[in-house]
């Protein structure tokens, strides 16, 4: 933002400040929206640089309520921005963006979590990339469905996605901690994820009662070593639904013989799930994979 649009409090895009539009428009923040606005656009612009070049990129912003981050990207240079919110609240407010930016904003009303993405984003130009500051709620569902899209590489080429500060940590928690568990071992083996960004409950209007941080991940083009999703998420929920448990005992409820499948994957029976790397519980299903194809 210039000195001058900071001393006459004017967007660079020439629309009003989100203040006055939630204030027109009455968008009081509804808590079961997991609504927590982001109305400084210098915070809104440093997030949708993580988006890297947007010139020939098509952005799906999730949730973009009153329209900080949807603003912020379009001023940043996303050549095309399709989004899905929830709230029909905020229909006006986002119809004046659409307006300021004709053909390059889509507004779709309805729950992202009942959303069929590759219909929603049609076949764009460009590669998609996912950006939102997620409603709290049910960020760690929509970033799992995300995850396990069949086939990968996905149809997108990134995400940059708000969380609450602990589910970032436990995004990119390696082994040997607490916050390390499935949501690590799923986005680490699929992507690499990144904290970006931290930022203060206060950086929100009205502010959450806990920090957040921006994580951006880049997909894998071959997550190694290869295995089925599904396989690795029935590893993942026996390992550490019960961790604190020696793998031999947890892997019982997977397999009738855990101690074979831990040999077979060169692993030590008396290890507890936060011991292994991500590579290992892979290694597992891919071992389990073919273990299942063997009897048909
Ligand atoms: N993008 C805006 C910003 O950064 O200021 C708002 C972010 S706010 C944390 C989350 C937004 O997601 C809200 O606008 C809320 O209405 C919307 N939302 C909540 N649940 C949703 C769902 N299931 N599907 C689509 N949007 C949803």
């Amino acid at each position: 933002m210039s000195i001058t649009d900071k001393l006459t409090g004017s967007s660079p895009d020439g629309l009003p400040p989100l203040r006055d539009v939630i204030e027109r428009y009455d968008l009081r923040a509804k808590k079961n929206l997991g609504q927590n606005f982001l109305l400084d656009l210098n915070i809104t612009r440093r997030i949708a640089r993580f988006c890297g070049d947007m010139s020939n990129r098509t952005i799906l912003e999730i949730g973009p309520g009153p329209g900080g981050l949807t603003r912020a990207l379009l001023i940043e240079g996303a050549a095309r921005v399709i989004a899905i919110e929830r709230d029909e609240r905020c229909r006006p407010a986002l119809e004046e963006i659409a307006a300021r930016y004709p053909g390059q904003l889509d507004v779709h009303f309805g729950d992202a979590l009942e959303a069929d993405w590759p219909a929603l984003t049609g076949t764009p130009t460009g590669p998609i990339t996912i950006a939102a500051n997620l409603p709290y709620g049910v960020a760690s569902l929509l970033l799992a469905n995300w995850l396990e899209t069949e086939p990968w590489p996905p149809w997108f080429d990134g995400m940059v996605l708000m969380f609450q500060r602990e589910v970032a940590e436990r995004i990119v928690a390696e082994p040997n901690c607490k916050a390390y568990g499935r949501l690590s071992v799923l986005s680490q083996w699929r992507t690499e994820p990144k904290i970006v960004m931290n930022l203060p409950a206060e950086a929100f209007t009205p502010p959450p009662k806990v920090a957040s941080a921006v994580v951006a991940f880049t997909p894998r083009a071959s997550p190694s070593p290869a295995c089925s999703v599904k396989t690795l998420g029935r590893v993942t929920q026996a390992a550490f639904g019960q961790r604190r448990k020696m793998l031999r005992a947890s892997l019982k409820q997977l397999t009738p013989m855990p101690e074979l499948l831990l040999q077979q994957a060169g692993l030590d029976p008396t290890d507890r799930a936060e011991d292994l790397a991500v590579s290992d519980f892979a290694a597992m299903a891919a071992i389990l994979d073919t273990a299942a194809a063997d009897k048909i």
